[in-house]
């Protein structure tokens, strides 16, 4: 993919601009049109504030304090909540959906796309998002994710297992003579899984 491309949206249809459209291309481009507006719906149109405004918060996200109230609505409809500290917040606050632009209905697609080794050029072009859009969404959800097994102790008779994959074909290293490197090598990502049928980790090495 050239660099220009990562950025390109998705929006775009050959016919955009011309007024002469002939029947074809002016069903072609309705419904191209109708499918981009249906992955890309604004928040206040897509009905999740009132499933996000079912999550009441515990705490406030800043100080902790339990005494916050009720304090209006934002312009998409999601309950705003003022604390004593005279911080205002949301119910995403401090979570992944916190000031996204993004409908969360699309955030669930790419995460099931990605759960189904989906790769993310593929699912650029079927969310219809720019490269560079599924790319920020994925370290956003690994800094999510990031700490999660922390804590995680197995324990009674735990199943270990490991299977390998290649790293990017731009990332692969050769031997001075220009041969592959062979067996187990850099070029191969190692992934442990360790259960205990309780609890599982995941574990990922180069
Ligand atoms: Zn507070």
């Amino acid at each position: 993919m050239r660099k220009s491309d990562y950025k390109k949206s998705r929006r775009k249809t050959p016919w955009d601009g011309s007024i002469d459209l002939n029947p074809t291309q002016a069903f072609l481009k309705e419904n191209y049109d109708v499918r981009y507006n249906n992955h890309h719906r604004k928040v206040e149109e897509s009905g999740e504030a009132e499933m996000v405004n079912s999550y009441i918060p515990a705490k406030c996200p800043f100080c902790g304090s339990e005494k916050f109230k009720k304090s209006g609505y934002t312009d998409s409809g999601v309950q705003r909540y003022k604390c004593i500290c005279n911080k205002g917040f949301l119910p995403t606050t401090g979570t992944i959906f916190d000031e996204h632009k993004l409908s969360i209905c699309e955030w669930m697609e790419y995460c099931l796309n990605l759960f189904r080794h989906v790769s993310i050029t593929a699912d650029s072009w079927n969310n219809k998002n720019a490269f560079n859009t599924s790319r920020y969404w994925l370290q956003k959800l690994f800094l999510t994710l990031e700490g999660v097994q922390d804590n995680i102790v197995l324990s009674g008779t735990v199943w270990l297992d490991e299977t390998f994959y290649r790293v990017r074909s731009e990332d692969v290293e050769y031997n001075y003579d220009g041969s592959k490197l062979r067996g187990i090598s850099k070029n191969q990502i190692c992934i442990g899984v360790a259960t205990d049928k309780n609890q599982t980790i995941f574990l990922g090495r180069v």
